[in-house]
């Protein structure tokens, strides 16, 4: 736990306020969503995959069109991640199909040549995009993985972390202007190695850091390291939670002492109608699902929640959020998608009054 609180984060498109939700826009939009949408829910920062958009549509196609802002039409500030992760998803074959060396990691996907993500190419494309804060590449390990491999793991994250370091140092030389540039501290469940993963990345000079690895156990909660790693940590730097969380894992988290959160949960509930509500009683990030398509909603003229004060509780019923989703209209996803959205944003309101 931190005794002093950071408040506020200041990045090139202005300061962000903490504790602070990012959406996942992985692909350069958060789905079902535009930036308007989002920006009305009260959301003030977007997270973005470096890999994905490196290949649609190209960082340098952004970058012609005015960069990540002017692009996707959200002018406050966007945070993208290094892309490490999503390597092994994209592979063709999971993590066989991954190879890793001291120069960076090559993957191949289907029907397409071998990539090679590098140090220097990672921050190339988020210097490129013209992101506000950048992730450095990591090398994840999988969950479960022996000493040998989390010890390797942390050696490639630090090597590759300062490589980053002077490539974005070569980049944007003006202090001033200079994005936040952020690095994983990976490890797994080895604590040594954790803190020998901080204290290499602490020699190198970040402006903040996030947790990597995987931060939710087999139970559905946080893991132990989640908060372990915050104890390792002078308290002046910002902590993200990379896929950080569920609701009640955000409070979780945040109580530990992290400052700001990703994750594809709130979206990708919406799209599949599972709509958030406090309903479930006072304990801290609490929450229940209205299951939009249940039958027993097609009646039913409230609001998704009658305290929440969205556009779409302020508008529509259950009963027409319900038709929506049983005829497979696209508003639907739209609608349930600024909802959760909102729900987030209120539970990060509710944080900063530190009253959740
Ligand atoms: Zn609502």
């Amino acid at each position: 736990m931190r005794d002093n609180r950071l408040t506020t984060l200041t990045t090139p498109h202005g300061d962000l306020k903490l504790p602070a939700f990012f959406p996942d826009a992985t692909r350069g939009v958060v789905r079902s969503a535009g930036a308007a949408d989002v920006a009305a829910c009260g959301l003030e920062g977007l997270m973005v995959n470096t890999l994905h958009l490196s290949m649609t549509p190209g960082s340098t196609a952004i970058k012609k069109v005015g960069g990540i802002h002017a692009f996707t039409g959200w002018d406050g500030p966007v945070v993208s991640d290094s892309g490490g992760f999503q390597v092994y998803s994209l592979a063709t074959g999971g993590t066989k199909g991954v190879s890793l060396s001291k120069s960076g990691v090559t993957f191949k996907m289907q029907g397409q040549k071998k990539r090679t993500l590098t140090p220097e190419k990672c921050i190339q494309y988020q210097v490129q995009m013209g992101t506000d804060i950048l992730f450095a590449l990591d090398d994840c390990p999988p969950d479960g993985a022996d000493s040998q491999t989390l010890a390797d793991s942390v050696d490639r994250t630090l090597a590759w972390g300062k490589t980053c370091r002077e490539a974005l140092d070569r980049h944007a030389e003006d202090p001033e202007t200079r994005p936040k540039l952020f690095a994983v501290i990976q490890g797994g469940d080895d604590l040594d190695a954790r803190r020998r993963c901080v204290d290499g990345l602490l020699r190198i000079g970040f402006d903040g850091f996030g947790f990597g690895g995987w931060p939710i156990s087999d139970s559905g909660g946080l893991v132990d390291e989640v908060g372990a790693v915050v104890e390792m940590l002078p308290e002046e730097f910002p902590l993200h939670g990379l896929g950080i969380g569920r609701p009640d894992n955000l409070v979780a988290a945040y109580h530990l002492g992290y400052d700001t959160f990703d994750c594809t949960i709130p979206t990708r509930d919406a799209r599949r109608g599972r709509l958030y509500t406090d309903e479930s009683g006072d304990a801290p990030g609490s929450f229940d699902y209205v299951r939009i398509e249940r039958e027993s909603f097609a009646r039913d003229d409230k609001p998704i929640d009658e305290r929440c004060d969205c556009p779409t509780c302020t508008r529509y019923s259950r009963a027409y959020l319900h038709h929506l989703f049983v005829i497979g209209e696209s508003t639907g996803h739209t609608l349930a998608t600024t909802h959760n959205l909102r729900y987030y944003a209120r539970l990060i309101e509710r944080l900063r009054r530190q009253d959740a």
